[in-house]
């Protein structure tokens, strides 16, 4: 069994990669949920639809998150009745949200994705971080905003001088979420953004111990390169946050849990800091810009263990 960690558009191309590179073994992506809200009166669940809709080949190429080739006509008839029209919701779309808070009233948040991907056809397992609510809150000098009021609705103009995990404290791991880390030969921490994708799954302090214990080797992949990133705030987040936004920023963010990183060619000059950190380090090419870039990350990835 192999494991990552992910968010949105990083972490579901990585895991897209690991899962088409594997011939026998199962891949289980555990998935943030630190993003998920009430809208319309359903349950959505942006990063767990993103990796879904990726590992399905259903995924807009354009924007990695919603589904190719979708309309808006429910979105349109919303604004006509007054609703909030600031999250994008596809008429294809539409129906994971509807399906999954409907399941919700009888199901763990666990069950609920097993069902929905099954039916998607994917062939991965896709583990929510826990079945117990953490939110993601962002701290800005407008005072502390919902994550999604932060990420789509202000569009990430506001500067972020902390994020907190409602909730992380006491939220607990799911059975399949610990049979998962007890079985993984290799745990890959995918190039998700640290603060607002890994950051909330690793705030959960069950999920933190279970890592650090488990037997397996442990890599993390760098989602910046030369200084930036390739999509969403992540570097002016680092830097309102006092830190430094670069792979060797990111490594030390991680090197209490991983073993080894691997990071842009572009960055290769920057690796001996990553490896006074202790960490065994790799450079390769790591934007994984079409479908053979991600095989080709996940294959070097695949072979940390
Ligand atoms: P979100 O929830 O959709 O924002 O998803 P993630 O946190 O998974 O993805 C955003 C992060 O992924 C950003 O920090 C990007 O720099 C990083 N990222 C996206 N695509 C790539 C890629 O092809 N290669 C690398 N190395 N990082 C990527």
């Amino acid at each position: 069994m192999i494991v990552a960690l992910s968010g949105g558009v990083g972490g579901a191309k990585l895991s897209w990669g690991l899962e088409r590179s594997l011939a026998n073994e199962e891949l289980a992506v555990i998935v943030n949920t630190g993003d998920d809200f009430i809208l319309h009166g359903l349950y959505i669940a942006p990063d767990l639809d993103t990796v879904m809709y990726t590992l399905a080949d259903l995924a807009n190429p354009a924007t990695g998150w919603g589904i190719a080739n979708d309309t808006f006509h429910a979105l349109a008839m919303l604004e006509r009745y007054g609703q909030p029209v600031w999250f994008q919701l596809g008429d294809r779309d539409l129906a994971i949200h509807l399906a999954r808070t409907n399941l919700l009233r009888q199901q763990r948040l666990t069950e609920v994705t097993a069902t929905l991907a099954q039916a998607l056809g994917v062939r991965s397992r896709i583990l929510p971080m826990s079945d117990q609510r953490v939110e993601t809150r962002i701290l800005t000098p407008d005072g502390e905003l919902a994550f999604q009021d932060y990420f789509v609705r202000r569009r990430q103009q506001d500067l972020v001088h902390g994020v907190r995990f409602q909730g992380a404290e006491q939220a607990t791991l799911s059975p399949e979420v610990l049979a998962a880390l007890a079985q993984a030969r290799l745990i890959v921490f995918c190039p998700s953004n640290p603060i607002i994708s890994i950051g909330p799954i690793l705030a959960v302090p069950e999920m933190h111990a279970a890592i650090a214990s488990a037997q397996a080797r442990k890599v993390a992949v760098s989602p910046i390169i030369a200084g930036q990133a390739v999509k969403g705030p992540l570097v002016a987040m680092m830097q309102g946050l006092g830190l430094e936004p670069s792979a060797p920023g990111v490594a030390r963010l991680y090197a209490d849990l991983v073993d080894s990183f691997i990071l842009d060619q572009q960055d290769a000059h920057l690796a001996p800091q990553i490896a006074a950190l202790g960490l065994k380090v790799t450079a390769t090419n790591t934007l994984m810009s079409d479908h053979s870039r991600r095989r080709h990350l996940a294959e070097v990835v695949l072979a940390q263990a």
